[in-house]
C-alpha cells in the first residue's frame, strides 16, 4: 500500500508523520483524537483541521483499509463482519452485545496455520498476517456500526482475540495494536478488558508473563491428554501439554489479585467428552495446582468437519465432575451459530454455509 495507514499507527509514529508534513506536533493529538476517539472515517470529517492540512492527509495517507463486503445480524443480536484487506484477504469480526457490556471478537490472521480438526479456519491456512492497524479497524468498524460514527459507547467494550487466526504467532502486530487501543486519547479500551486465546505457543506465554500491563490468557486445550490433544491440536507435537502447563505456571506468577486465566474446552461429541476425560482434566489441571477455570464450548456446526456437539446434559455432567474436582467449570451459552458467527466458524462463507470466494492463495482472494 503506498498511502500510510493512520488507523495503525501508534500516537508517537503519528508525530513523526504530522512532522513530516511540516506540522506541529498537536495536529498529531488532534487526528488521533479523531480516529479512535470519535472514531471518524474520513479526514473531511475532521473539521478541528485546516482545510489544506485534511486535503494533504486525503492526498498522502488513509484512515483505513478494511472494505466491508459482507454483514450478517443473528437473530440473537451478534453481528459478523466479512471484509477484505486492500490486498483481498478475508478478515472476520464478530460484536456480541449483551447486558452490562459488549463483547468484540476479532481476529489476528488473515486464515491460520494450525490445523485443529474441529475449527473450519483451518481449512483456509494461513493467508497471512494481520497489521496492527487492520487489528484495531475490527473494533472501530463494529462500534461504528452498533453505534454510529462518533457516538460515545453506552457501556463497556470487552475485547476477544477469538477470532480468525493464531494470535501468539503475530505477537508484535498484536501487542502494537492493543497498545493503540489503550490510549486514554482513543479507545481507552485497557488490556484488563482484552482476553487472548492461544492454542499452546509456549513461548509467547512466557512472553506475555514478562509484558507490564499485559490482556488477559486463555488457552485451547481441547484433550486431556497428548494422545488425544495430538489428533486435534496438531501443535500439541511441537509443544505437548506437560510443556504448555509448565509455561501457564510460570504465568500464573503474574496474576494480579483475583485474576485467573482460563482453559476453553471444546466439547465433541464422543470424542472428548465422557466422565474418564473430565476425571482425566480435573487431575491433570490439579496435578498442576493453577489459578485456572474451565470453559466448557459445545462444539459449533462445521460442515464439512466430522464433529457433533455434546448433548447438553453431558456437558452439564463434565461440568459437575470437574468442579467435584475443585475445578471451577463454566458452560459457554454459543452466541450467532445461525450465521456461522460462533468459535469456530470463521471461514470466510456467507451465511447460508456456501463460502462466497474462491481462494488462490497465489493471488490471494477472488470472487467467485
Ligand atoms: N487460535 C486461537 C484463537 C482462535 S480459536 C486459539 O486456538 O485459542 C478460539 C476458540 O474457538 C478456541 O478455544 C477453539 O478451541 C474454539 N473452537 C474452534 N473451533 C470450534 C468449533 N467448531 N466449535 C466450538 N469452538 C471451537
Amino acid at each position: 500500500m503506498k498511502q500510510t495507514h493512520l488507523i495503525g499507527l501508534t500516537t508517537a509514529e503519528l508525530s513523526d508523520f504530522v512532522a513530516s508534513l511540516g506540522q506541529p506536533a498537536y495536529r498529531a493529538r488532534q487526528i488521533f483524537a479523531g480516529i479512535h476517539g470519535r472514531r471518524l472515517r474520513s479526514f473531511d470529517e475532521m473539521t478541528d483541521l485546516p482545510k489544506e492540512l485534511r486535503q494533504q492527509l486525503a492526498n498522502q495517507a488513509t484512515i483505513s483499509s478494511l472494505r466491508l463486503e459482507s454483514r450478517y445480524i443473528s437473530s440473537d443480536g451478534t453481528r459478523r463482519y466479512l471484509f477484505k484487506t486492500y490486498d483481498d484477504y478475508p478478515v472476520e469480526t464478530v460484536f456480541i452485545p449483551e447486558e452490562r457490556r459488549d463483547t468484540i471478537c476479532f481476529s489476528s490472521q488473515s486464515g491460520c496455520p494450525l490445523q485443529c480438526t474441529f475449527c473450519l479456519t483451518a481449512q483456509l491456512g494461513l493467508l497471512r498476517n494481520l497489521t496492527a492497524g487492520e487489528i484495531v479497524e475490527q473494533i472501530i468498524f463494529a462500534l461504528n456500526d452498533a453505534y454510529s460514527v462518533g457516538v460515545a459507547t453506552p457501556r463497556g467494550t470487552n475485547l476477544v482475540g477469538m477470532g480468525a487466526g493464531e494470535p501468539f504467532l503475530n505477537f508484535d502486530h498484536l501487542m502494537k495494536a492493543i497498545g493503540i487501543m489503550n490510549d486514554a486519547a482513543g479507545l481507552h479500551i485497557v488490556p484488563n478488558r482484552i482476553t487472548i486465546s492461544t492454542a499452546g505457543i509456549v513461548p509467547s506465554i512466557r512472553e506475555l508473563a514478562a509484558t507490564p500491563n499485559r490482556p488477559h490468557l486463555a488457552i485451547s486445550l481441547a484433550a486431556p491428554n497428548d494422545k488425544l490433544r495430538n489428533d486435534l491440536m496438531p501443535i500439541n507435537k511441537k509443544w505437548p501439554i506437560q510443556e504448555l502447563l509448565a509455561a501457564c505456571k510460570e504465568f500464573e506468577k503474574s496474576l494480579r489479585g483475583n485474576e485467573r486465566f482460563t482453559f476453553e474446552y471444546v466439547m465433541l461429541r464422543g470424542v472428548n467428552d465422557s466422565d474418564s476425560h473430565a476425571r482425566e482434566l480435573a487431575n491433570l489441571l490439579n496435578q498442576h495446582d493453577l489459578r485456572a477455570k474451565v470453559n466448557l464450548i459445545p462444539h459449533n456446526p462445521a460442515e464439512p468437519l466430522p464433529y457433533q456437539p455434546s448433548a447438553p446434559e453431558r456437558v452439564e455432567a463434565f461440568r459437575e465432575i470437574l468442579e467435584s474436582k475443585g475445578i471451577h467449570a463454566f458452560i459457554r451459552r454459543p452466541r450467532g451459530r445461525d450465521i456461522l458467527a460462533a468459535c469456530g466458524q470463521l471461514a470466510a462463507r456467507s451465511a447460508s454455509g456456501e463460502p462466497p470466494l474462491s481462494i488462490d492463495r497465489s493471488r490471494g482472494l477472488r470472487a467467485g
